[in-house]
């Protein structure tokens, strides 16, 4: 195999290493936000569900100030009653006893329906305040969880960025390397990645079928061959194409472990 795809090989993996924790990175604060949103839903829950509380207590006193109210006047008219002389005046306080009576059931009925939003209301407090705890807990998992994963990665990145750039320095000090490697950038920038493994005579990056004379050439094990320093590449999507022999073998390979043999045969 060519030296520089060997190279041009490590700093794939390189690169897509970097990419993904990177990402991953990127996903830590995402994380923390999601986390933080819906600890402040239980918030806004735990505190819609106390204010309701306290209206209804509110609103059930002024009921009841009302209902003895109602029923001081009913009582002031009974006495009345007993000292009243005419027809009329005994129908009138009748009718106003009935008018104290009819309020007092009513105040009673709103009384009894504010309850049961009290109920309501105290069922969600509590399952507001258990969220809020949960929520509360999984936040401070989170961070702690995001915060470690963050200096892990950023130490990676640097590690593995320092290897990188002796990959590229490699290639850029061995003979066609430049041109190597600026075809490699290329093709990664706009592909996002420069190379594709050839496997079982197709382009594993876009699956388009590798020509049979192109085939036996990439596969050709024969270090003096005339195609044995050539580095191919796809005629469909231009990416360039390594061959790892390694896939004939009766081996089984673990992932990463045949492209890490690959490059360091
Ligand atoms: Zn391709």
């Amino acid at each position: 195999m060519n030296a520089d795809l060997e190279h041009l090989i490590t700093l794939q993996a390189q690169d897509l290493e970097i990419r993904r924790l990177r990402q991953q990175l990127g996903e830590g604060p995402l994380q923390v936000k999601v986390a933080e949103e819906k600890r402040a839903q239980d918030e806004a829950a735990l505190q819609a569900a106390e204010k309701g509380l306290a209206r209804e207590e509110a609103l059930r006193r002024s009921q009841e100030l009302e209902v003895k109210e109602r029923q001081g006047k009913a009582a002031r008219l009974r006495k009345q009653m007993e000292t009243a002389t005419s027809a009329a005046q005994i129908s009138a306080l009748e009718h106003e006893i009935g008018f104290c009576e009819q309020s007092i059931a009513r105040l009673e009925d709103e009384e009894l329906a504010s309850l049961e939003r009290t109920e309501g209301f105290e069922r969600a407090r509590g399952q507001a305040t258990l969220a809020l705890e949960v929520d509360t807990a999984t936040l401070a998992a989170i961070r702690v969880r995001v915060a470690d994963l963050t200096a892990r990665n950023a130490a990676a990145i640097a590690c593995i960025e320092a290897e990188r750039s002796a990959t590229r320095a490699l290639l850029a000090g061995s003979p066609g390397g430049e041109a190597h490697l600026s075809a490699y950038d290329r093709i990664a920038k706009s592909k996002g990645t420069g190379l594709s493994e050839a496997i079982d005579h197709k382009c594993s990056a876009c699956q388009m079928m590798v020509r049979p004379q192109r085939w036996n050439d990439l596969t050709d094990r024969d270090p003096h061959s005339e195609h044995a320093q050539t580095i191919f590449t796809c005629e469909t999507c231009g990416r360039m194409l390594y061959y790892d022999p390694r896939r004939d073998a009766p081996v089984r390979w673990a992932a990463g472990e045949r492209l890490s043999a690959a490059s360091n045969p």
